[in-house]
């Protein structure tokens, strides 16, 4: 099974259901389709072929969707790229991909053209909202030019075909191209609809969908004929209403938005007693954090890890299982993991050691990038630079990146859980520790800390609350406020800008 295969599915069983809500405007499950196959028509048209690749780069609105469906109806690949990357990194994607054409919005045609003049194959540039123009076509004349009934329900596509490239946001060096197959999306989406979503509903889609977490989102609920609420922006009082007119149960999201959520005053003008449940993941959910939701909104949360090499889902909370706080959860249907030392060998339950990930969600590597491939996929394990452990009923935990653990003079400090430990301070909101070079020893420890709003505390209070509850040795060097942390599109603190800020920083 395909989700293109889905799509038919949906129009015959839940044709003249809502699939998707923006704004005032709602699309049936009949009409996503018809656009998408108007879309796929129309990219046949231009001579995009099996296997072409083509980028969507525009912020969340329902034409990402009707591409992604119509890209895939073409048989050709999808290229999600978040709108937020400047015309050199976009470049950089073209150029790496060899892409044939871009799908866009008329505020980003200026930057794509940019992006487009440094690279040597040429893509055409389709604007969903702005009129046509040297180098530049109206998708919706396209479209309306195109006959849909020519795309037929039965695709020339093989669950192996490549359905999807995701480029890394490259905090390492160059992004890399993930390359996830048909059946690498399908059996992703297929058993993570099989854990916490809530038969015949309607969900939030509250993440960026050139995220892979934000299309599989959608991918779910399409696999289950739900509805999804889409949001150009994150703004909680949009989620409230949103919550307050679907009786939306749950929905998922990220901690930035989590916190952003419990930190509203708004939240008690809504009616919010649908809420059951928020999903988490995509970085760290401190335990403190968690329980804040909870008490807020009398609602659960189910933590859940995942990866763009594993498309991305590999564990999850499930509604009925227990739920246990600083855990990511068990693996979902299908998926195996292992712990294991830097030679590949297992470790025992509890030890820290390196996940590694194995199942038919997990990437065939990345693209014309033969060497990233051999050495992050190794005997059908995807080795994913995460610390973790397991515990004895199989849950896992993330302990940290690797390549964010510090060494100070020898030992290895974590940052998470010094982080954890400065958010439940009453005064901390938010905390991101990093690691700086030391003559001395080798790393220092640094902690950039984001205050409560209207509560004090200073630097040395916070280092001695850290000292009397840490061994020595992990107690911050400095600790430094800041009014925001930066933060990637899906809400991911960027440590690497921290480390640069940092370098002038007295020790
Ligand atoms: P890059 O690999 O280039 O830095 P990225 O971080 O954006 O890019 P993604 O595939 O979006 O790549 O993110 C996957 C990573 O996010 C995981 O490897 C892990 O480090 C982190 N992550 C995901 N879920 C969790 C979680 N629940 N807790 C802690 N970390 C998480």
């Amino acid at each position: 099974m395909l989700l293109t295969d889905v799509m038919k599915e949906n129009m015959e069983r839940f044709g003249e259901y809502p699939f998707l809500h923006y704004g005032e405007k709602t699309y049936t499950n009949f009409e996503t389709a018809i656009h998408a196959k108007q879309i796929a028509s129309a990219l046949k048209n231009l001579g995009i072929q099996k296997g072409d690749r083509v980028l969507v780069c525009m912020p969340n609105c329902p034409e990402v969707i009707f591409s992604y469906q119509g890209i895939l109806h073409a048989e050709a690949v999808v290229i999600p790229v978040m709108f937020l990357l400047h015309a050199q990194e976009i470049a950089f994607i073209l150029e790496n991909s060899r892409a044939n054409a871009i799908i866009t919005s008329a505020m980003l045609v200026p930057k794509l053209q940019e992006a487009v003049r440094s690279v040597a194959t040429n893509p055409m540039i389709l604007a969903v909202d702005a009129p046509s123009a040297e180098n530049v076509q109206n998708l919706y004349d396209l479209m309306n030019q195109a006959d849909a009934s020519l795309i037929s329900d039965r695709l020339n596509l093989d669950e192996n075909d490549l359905a999807v490239i995701l480029y890394t946001s490259g905090t390492t060096g160059k992004p890399k191209g993930v390359m996830l197959t048909h059946k690498n999306l399908y059996s992703n989406a297929a058993s993570s609809a099989s854990l916490n979503t809530d038969g015949r509903s309607t969900t939030l889609g509250v993440l960026p969908l050139a995220h892979v977490y934000g299309f599989t989102v959608t991918n779910v609920c399409f696999l289950l004929g739900n509805s999804v609420v889409i949001f150009s922006k994150f703004d909680p009082d949009a989620i409230f209403k949103a919550i307050e007119t679907y009786k939306v149960k749950g929905f998922s999201a990220v901690p930035a938005m989590i916190h952003a959520m419990v930190t509203s005053p708004h939240a008690d003008r809504y009616d919010l007693s649908s809420l059951e449940w928020v999903g988490s993941g995509s970085a760290p959910l401190p335990v403190a954090l968690l329980e804040a939701f909870r008490q807020k909104f009398n609602a659960e949360v189910y933590e859940g890890y995942g990866l763009s090499e594993a498309a991305p889902t590999v564990t999850a909370h499930r509604k009925k299982g227990i739920v246990k706080p600083g855990s990511v959860g068990i693996p979902i249907p299908g998926v195996e993991i292992q712990i294991v030392d830097p030679h590949g060998r297992e470790l025992p339950t509890g030890e820290v050691g390196e996940l590694i990930v194995r199942g038919p969600n997990v990437t065939t590597g990345y693209f014309q990038n033969p060497d990233a491939t051999e050495s992050a996929i190794q005997n059908g394990w995807l080795h994913t630079g995460d610390m973790a452990k397991v515990d004895e009923d199989g849950y896992l935990y993330i302990v940290d990146r690797k390549k964010d653990l510090i060494i100070r003079g020898g030992f290895n400090i974590y940052p998470r859980d010094l982080e954890e430990l400065l958010v439940s301070h009453e005064a901390v909101s938010e905390a991101a520790v990093i690691g700086v070079a030391s003559e001395r020893l080798g790393e220092e420890v640094i902690a950039y800390v984001v205050k409560q709003a209207g509560k004090e505390v200073t630097e040395q209070e916070l280092i001695q609350f850290c000292q009397d509850r840490l061994a020595k040795y992990k107690t911050p060097r400095r600790i430094l406020f800041i009014d925001q942390l930066p933060r990637n599109g899906v809400g991911k603190i960027l440590k690497q800008r921290l480390r640069d800020m940092s370098s002038e920083v007295e020790l």
